[in-house]
């Protein structure tokens, strides 16, 4: 088979997978070589929920030996099987790179007879890169469930970024759609990559030299909607994996159906609102200090899809508001709606000097469409609230396609840099 057939089919497998941002890589590697992650002219370009659009996101290989019941790749399934070489991948990234089309690498894998030897090829590719290229662009591996701990230690030392996909919300929705996962192995992988780098910060901290260990950090992906788990127990399922493993971040994929699904998928995608209110209640908890029952309840297990999460809470609180900018903590400012960390920094600094007007806040360009409800500043009340309903009901249909339009606009932004007028060029 023609290397761009190969590419062709190996990029498209690749699409499912939404875990590529390359944000948050801080390698200093040597300036020697070709390409670096930081400066150079090289820009990232982000959809909302942080998926990056500038890497070569390929699979090595579309075989695989296991039938996860979601999976376009899985052994059952009747697509057109391609497998790259380890110098094919590596020369493709090479020649995409020399031709400024990406920034770096973003390379998973079908499983080709065992975990560990999957994994070794990909390191072989990482390794090759950087080693025999001198590659110092951005290499993000998706590791293959049940690797070695060597194995993963050693990919970690080549790739900015690591990823161990934890695949459904549940350990009982693993074992109904893809037995041979392990929730178990899956997160002993995630513990594995977080002891590594724990101990390559407390070599650095005894002022030790030790070799670069994934300096992204990690990631995990959930697909969303393929069972009726509700979005609590996604939540908290994510809540559970920051704190356990330290992951930059979990990135949500709503289902796709896929051809020839058996009865235990749905037959259709859930709506893509749902995987961006799970991104907004993502960045509640990491960044806002919420926990999951103040977003979602027993009583209510699932975000409301015609308001984001922030509003919707702020509603259901009426005491707590307004709040007035030029008293409150930073925590109580970050709970109005329509204020983001930068606006809160931004009044915190400005509190420093003088009392803010409505005025500042319109100029620190605050969505005050959220934020005028709950809201005082020295010369504007918004009064108590008092009639929550009333409020929800003036609010929910703008917020609503303020969401449609921001759910549309995500799904655009879908990975795959390589563009077929791209591959003219290069073939
Ligand atoms: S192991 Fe990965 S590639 Fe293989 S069937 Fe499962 S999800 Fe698909």
């Amino acid at each position: 088979m023609e290397i761009k057939q190969k590419l062709f089919i190996l990029a498209d497998a690749a699409k499912y997978d939404a875990s590529c941002s390359s944000s948050g890589s801080k390698a200093k590697r040597d300036s020697k070589g070709l390409g670096s992650t930081e400066g150079n002219g090289i820009c990232h370009s982000y959809t909302p929920d942080g998926r990056c659009v500038s890497l070569l996101k390929i699979l090595l290989t579309n075989h695989c030996i296991y039938d996860c019941r979601y999976c376009v790749n899985r052994i059952s399934s009747d697509v057109q099987r391609a497998r790259f070489t380890v110098e094919e991948v590596v020369n493709l990234t090479l020649n995409f790179y020399r031709r400024n089309y990406i920034e770096g690498l973003f390379l998973s894998s079908g499983i080709i007879g065992n975990s560990d030897y999957t994994m070794e090829q990909m390191i072989q590719v990482a390794k090759s890169l950087r080693d025999e290229h001198g590659f110092k662009g951005y290499i993000h591996l998706k590791t293959i469930p049940g690797a070695s701990d060597e194995l993963l230690t050693q990919a970690g030392l080549y790739a900015d970024r690591l990823s161990v996909n934890i695949e459904l919300p549940t350990a009982a929705d693993l074992e109904k759609l893809a037995p041979e996962k392990k929730r178990l192995a899956l997160e002993r992988n995630m513990a594995e990559v977080n002891n590594k780098s724990l101990e390559i910060l407390n070599d650095k901290k005894k002022g030790l030299k030790p070799p670069i260990f994934t300096p992204a950090g990690q990631t995990t992906q959930m697909i969303i909607g393929a069972t009726p788990t509700p979005d609590k127990d996604i939540l908290n399922t994510s809540v559970n994996l920051y704190e356990k493993y330290r992951l930059r971040r979990v990135y949500y994929s709503a289902f796709s159906p896929i051809p020839h699904a058996d009865s235990r998928l749905p037959g259709q995608s859930p709506p893509l609102i749902r995987e961006h209110r799970l991104y907004q209640a993502d960045w509640m908890l990491r960044f806002y200090e919420y926990s999951v029952s103040e977003i979602v309840s027993e009583a209510h297990p699932n975000l409301e899809l015609d308001i984001d999460p922030k509003t919707a809470w702020a509603i259901r609180n009426p005491a707590y508001f307004p709040v007035d900018v030029n008293r409150a903590s930073r925590q109580q400012l970050l709970r109005i709606p329509g204020l983001g960390l930068k606006s809160v920094d931004k009044i915190l600094r400005i509190r420093r000097y003088r009392q803010l007007k409505l005025q500042d806040l319109l100029t620190l360009r605050i969505i005050w469409k959220r934020a005028q409800a709950f809201t005082i500043t020295v010369d504007y009340h918004p009064g108590q609230l008092t009639d929550s309903a009333k409020l929800a009901a003036r609010l929910r249909p703008s917020l609503a396609n303020e969401a449609t339009a921001t759910a549309t606009s995500d799904t655009e932004c879908k990975t795959v840099a390589v563009k077929p007028t791209q591959l003219q060029l290069l073939f």
